[in-house]
């Protein structure tokens, strides 16, 4: 792997650090990374093959990125 390589993969979703897997039990409100306790912002991250998409938790003190393998797709949209 190059470093130019390493790098990218490094700032996925716009973050320097790494994305965390988190469990989905119990309630969820809590950062585990900074103890922040109101909750998570809300991020996407869509396939550019698909209408598939995996919803990432962003937490809005230390802005840690936590993936819970919440997968969603969505149907087309006519207006
Ligand atoms: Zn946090």
């Amino acid at each position: 792997m190059t470093d130019a390589i390493r790098k990218s993969n490094k700032l996925e979703m716009g973050s320097k650090k790494r994305i965390k897997g988190l469990k989905a039990q119990g309630e969820l409100y809590k950062c585990p990374s900074c103890a922040y306790q109101d909750g998570f912002h809300v991020s996407f991250k869509w396939s550019k093959k698909s209408s598939k998409g995996e919803i990432y938790l962003i937490c809005p003190n230390c802005h840690s990125r936590f993936r819970l393998g919440w997968n969603i797709s969505v149907s087309k949209i006519t207006s």
